[in-house]
């Protein structure tokens, strides 16, 4: 069964290279899909033998009188409402910020189905920031490095059951 997979969290944290890395290169066309919104980018994901889609929730970047918070936590909301399951992530060199706290709440009230990603996992330097995210109460982290392609063995261990 094919599911839908939203990934979400604060700016930079590496949301977009994990879509990225998981639709591969069908990236071109799901730019250049019609009816895409700026905001949520929607793609088809491979992980080993599971076929999803896969949502990015792009645009906080871009500047806007609204504030940062509000636009993520709306955007938030819609993609957890489009989604069967949310990938929070974090940026595990930065450790867990009070942002990330505030996703956590909105995601613990939703009571989706929550895989935490503790991403730019690669080296020493993520250690504590992994750590730390067990304390989000939302599981057992996985340890991800999106750019260079570690950690997906473990995604997938956690999706599989969700599928
Ligand atoms: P987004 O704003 O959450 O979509 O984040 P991006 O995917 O645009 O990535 C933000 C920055 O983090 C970029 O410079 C990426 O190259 C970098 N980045 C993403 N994943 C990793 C990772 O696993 N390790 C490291 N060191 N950097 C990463
Ligand atoms: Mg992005």
């Amino acid at each position: 069964m094919s599911f839908t997979l939203a990934i979400v969290g604060r700016p930079n944290v590496g949301k977009s290279t994990l879509f990225n890395r998981l639709v591969g290169k069908k990236l071109a066309l799901v730019d250049d899909q019609p009816g895409v919104t700026r905001d949520l980018r929607e793609g088809e994901a491979r992980l080993a033998d599971l076929r999803f889609t896969v949502i990015d929730t792009a645009g906080l970047e871009d500047a806007t009188d609204d504030s940062l918070q509000g636009r993520m936590r709306r955007l938030t909301e819609r993609a957890v409402e489009m989604a069967d399951i949310c990938l929070f992530m974090i940026d595990a060199r930065a450790g867990v910020t009070p942002l990330d706290e505030m996703f956590a709440d909105i995601l613990r009230k939703k009571s989706a189905n929550v895989v935490l990603a503790a991403n730019k996992g690669e080296g020493a330097a993520a250690d504590a920031g992994v750590i730390e995210a067990y304390n989000l109460g939302l599981g057992e982290p996985i340890r991800l490095s999106a750019e260079h392609g570690e950690g997906l063995n473990d995604l997938y261990t956690q999706l599989m059951p969700l599928a």
